[in-house]
């Protein structure tokens, strides 16, 4: 029940009698800063303006200026690893800020499809508001791929709200310890570079995998404050070839490995992030021995149950009008991209609740809980979830 895609679990694994603290799916919910309250000539005028009419014109003067989305220019494309770049932005005044350790929705128009998926800031917040993204290409990906090779300086993408639990507390206390696989070094890159404009007031260590050395982003950076700030254990791990730098080693998360690395853990408060997978064994290796542990997949887990067998079923969309025959084999996001239809979406794997929409009839099946659910007029996050009866959707 545990699962570390929809929910952050933090335990007291050194200390069972300390009650477990779970944070459920609804607490990683978009947790935006609040946002500036609108001026009031906005909000004189904010039943009067048509955002998109306002944002045609608006947008002829300055490709960000928008009524009420948020908008960012790239202004630096650069090359971070083999097949991986930062995109620095500087969005325009709806972006609400973040905290270090959260992610954002990044939406692109690609092949005349508007694609929505989840980055980690990388960056800390900075004084002329710029933020940054590492996105790693994925073969066959739409957004990876478009933002990694076909995005320049001067274009714009539109942004959603900064959303994710795993951040560092404050004051920040205790002894640390970072589990990065692939792109999961992208948040734990940001916490690092914040405790690093702290002066480093902890102890850190942070093992980083990757299958070859060309993979390893922020490479140059980590060694140079790994450098600087003797608190700061930092150690590269491959997985598809050999070890040669001191600061290396070889193989897959194991508890050998662990303990060769760490030492003991009884005292480490654990944060891993990196694809479904690695997260689930490193919540397995550190499990009874860690003093807390937190983790971010970025790839789904397995479904903790299914669904039974696939069946067509007619969902009708209520404000369109429109009813579509879709399988109850598959979730119901992919179910009407196929159909042509593009519901808003972000991570795909039940985290950020951008597909949330209203089930008004029929029943569907949660992947992630493993529930069925007929109650009417429920939300329903349409990335996790199948339908099991027909449905009308509030879409
Ligand atoms: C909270 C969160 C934060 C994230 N932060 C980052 C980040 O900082 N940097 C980053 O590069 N990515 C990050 N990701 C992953 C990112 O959202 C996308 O999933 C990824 O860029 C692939 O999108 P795509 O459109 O290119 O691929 P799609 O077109 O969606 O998928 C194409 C194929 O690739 C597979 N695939 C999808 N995602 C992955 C993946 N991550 N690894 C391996 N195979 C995959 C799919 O199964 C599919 O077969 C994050 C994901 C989440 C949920």
């Amino acid at each position: 029940m545990h699962n570390c895609i929809d929910m952050c679990i933090v335990r007291n694994h050194a200390h069972p009698e300390v009650p477990a603290v779970t944070l459920s799916v609804s607490a990683l919910a978009p947790v935006p800063a609040p946002a500036p309250a609108p001026s009031l000539l906005r909000r004189l005028l904010d039943p009067m303006v048509d955002p998109a009419t306002f944002d045609f014109w608006a947008q002829k003067l300055h490709a960000t200026w928008s009524w009420n989305r948020t908008l960012a220019r790239v202004v630096a494309h650069r090359a971070e690893a083999e097949d991986a770049v930062t995109l620095v932005l500087q969005p325009n005044g709806h972006w609400q800020g973040f905290r270090p350790g959260q992610h954002l929705n990044v939406s692109a128009e690609v092949d005349g499809h508007r694609v929505t998926r989840s980055y980690s800031l990388t960056d800390v917040p900075r004084r002329d508001g710029r933020i940054a993204i590492t996105v790693k290409r994925v073969d066959g990906g739409r957004l990876s791929t478009h933002l990694c090779q076909r995005t320049r300086v001067g274009d714009v993408l539109e942004l959603g709200p900064a959303f994710g639990e795993m951040t560092l507390p404050a004051p920040v206390q205790g002894r640390w310890l970072f589990l990065a696989a692939g792109s999961g070094i992208t948040p734990l890159m940001a916490l690092t570079r914040q405790l690093a404009a702290q002066d480093m007031p902890v102890d850190l260590t942070l093992v980083y995998w990757a299958r070859t050395r060309a993979e390893f982003c922020f490479a140059q950076e980590l060694r140079s404050l790994a450098q600087r700030f003797p608190r700061l254990r930092l150690h590269f791990v491959l997985t598809h070839e050999g070890a040669q730098r001191p600061d290396e080693r070889e193989g897959f998360i194991s508890a050998e490995l662990l303990t060769a690395l760490c030492g003991g853990l009884a005292d480490r408060q654990v944060l891993a992030c990196g694809p479904g997978g690695f997260v689930e064994t490193a919540r397995t290796l550190t499990a009874g021995s860690a003093r807390s542990f937190m983790a971010e997949g970025f790839t789904p887990p397995a479904p903790t149950a299914t669904a039974g067998e696939a069946i067509t079923v007619q969902v009708s969309l209520a404000r369109s009008g429109r009813t579509v025959s879709v399988s109850s084999g598959t979730s119901l996001l992919e179910a009407l991209e196929a159909q042509g239809l593009n519901p808003p979406s972000g991570c795909r794997m039940g985290v950020c609740h951008t597909c949330v929409c209203q089930r008004h009839s029929g029943t569907t099946f949660d992947t992630l809980s493993g529930e069925r659910n007929a109650e009417p007029d429920m939300a329903v996050r349409l990335c996790v979830s199948r339908a099991c009866t027909d449905l009308s959707l509030d879409l």
